[in-house]
């Protein structure tokens, strides 16, 4: 059974819930997600679990032609990434209040992570062509995260 789980931004303008499928937390190293959380960005899978709590001051950033990054507008804590026309949220792992029983399963864009890191976990690794393989519509061509 899923579980509610709840989190917010830095200043907590903004407030969540989310029921996760699964205990998994999923590493992305791509450019973009590192420029824009100042690390790799760890996230939890909320599918279309996520709802935000009344009056959530969230920015939304279009990040490419298929994405957007969602942010908290007062004090700009990185929250979320989701795909545009699908009801899918990447969630950042460090907005929940409590991730006790998660663990780093996965990590993507393996490719493009830094050298001057590694993580020890062991993990399901993807470069950022696989995950393209696997996840992009077939029509898109040039998809870029
Ligand atoms: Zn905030
Ligand atoms: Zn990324």
């Amino acid at each position: 059974m899923s579980k509610t789980l709840s989190g917010g931004c830095l200043c907590g303008a903004v407030r969540f819930t989310a029921e996760p499928a699964n205990r998994e937390i999923g590493a992305c190293h791509c450019g973009m997600c590192r420029k824009w959380t100042a690390g790799p960005f760890l996230v939890i899978d909320c599918g279309d679990t996520l709802k935000l709590g009344d009056g959530a001051q969230v920015g939304v950033y279009r990040s490419s032609e298929w994405a957007e990054r969602c942010f908290c507008k007062q004090c700009g804590t990185p929250l979320f990434y989701r795909l545009v026309g699908q009801n899918m949220h990447f969630v950042s792992a460090e907005a929940f209040d409590d991730r006790s029983g998660y663990a780093l399963t996965s990590q993507v864009f393996i490719d493009e992570k830094p050298s001057y890191y590694d993580f020890a976990n062991k993990t399901q690794n993807m470069t950022g062509a696989e995950v393209f393989a696997a996840f992009a519509p077939p029509d898109t061509g040039q998809a870029k995260e």
